[in-house]
């Protein structure tokens, strides 16, 4: 198999006294969609945080591209290939569709090549070339998070970071959310760490997963595995 983009090794985090992540190891390989999985509190998201540097590590080590990113401030990562889209979107509401997206591209000096993106994000996502000149704040939430992947993707990701876009979205707003993120992945064979409560979907897009439980990898493997998994589908999937 191919050198992993991202691997995790045995990383701690704490928020004060609390240990959120406990030695999590994990691994995304170039071109392919991994999930994690699990419950309230798990620790998927302070997963990520830490990965971006948000948070930083108490213990581990995170590598990107085979060197470790642990000291790199997280300004740095995205001109590496490394994109969040954090959970809750976090967007900028007071500027338009389009200074958003601009701002995915702080760091790139290539005005053509920017413009282009741009063009290619609004095919993806049309509805935020009819909302272009308006404040991101009064989109709804379902284009928010339309707005938030396409201001990653200004970032020419080699690996997007996915924080819950499921979240608080209607079914079908998910499925096209969701279609669309499996086409960029196809497409521009961008790498994708999938953090996600709905286990149903994100298993169905992924390739391989991982569920966390309390700050622990209690399970890991091929996702369609994971799916046909009677304990998974007794504790994630509602069964
Ligand atoms: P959710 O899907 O609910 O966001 P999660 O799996 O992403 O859950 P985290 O948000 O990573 O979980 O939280 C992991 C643990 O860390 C939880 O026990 C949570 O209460 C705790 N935690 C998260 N943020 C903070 C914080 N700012 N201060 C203290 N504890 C925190």
């Amino acid at each position: 198999m191919a050198e992993p983009i991202l691997e995790l090794r045995n990383v701690s985090a704490h928020y004060g006294n609390i240990q959120a992540l406990k030695g999590i190891s994990l691994k995304a390989f170039p071109g392919e969609v991994v999930t994690i999985i699990g419950g309230n509190g798990a620790g998927k998201s302070t997963t990520l945080m830490t990965i971006c540097n948000v948070i930083k590590a108490s213990g581990g080590d995170v590598l990107y591209e085979g060197r470790s990113i642990l000291n790199l401030a997280s300004a740095k990562l995205a001109p590496m290939g490394l994109c969040q889209v954090p959970e809750g979107r976090r967007i900028f509401p007071r500027l338009t569709v389009e200074e958003n997206l601009e701002m995915g591209a702080f760091f790139r000096k290539d005005k053509a090549g920017i413009s282009r993106d741009m063009e290619h994000i609004f095919e993806l996502f049309p509805v935020l070339r009819e909302r272009r000149r308006q404040p991101g704040g009064t989109l709804s939430g379902g284009e928010q998070q339309m707005l938030a992947i396409g201001r990653a993707l200004m970032g020419r990701p080699k690996l997007l970071l996915l924080d819950e876009p499921s979240l608080g979205l209607a079914p079908l707003i998910v499925q096209r959310i969701f279609r669309i993120v499996e086409d960029i992945n196809k497409q521009q064979g961008t790498s994708i760490m999938l953090v996600e409560q709905n286990a149903n979907v994100a298993l169905r897009m992924a390739s391989r997963g991982y569920v966390l439980e309390t700050g622990k990898v209690v399970m890991e493997g091929e996702a369609a595995a994971l799916l046909d998994n009677p304990a998974i589908r007794a504790a994630y999937l509602g069964e």
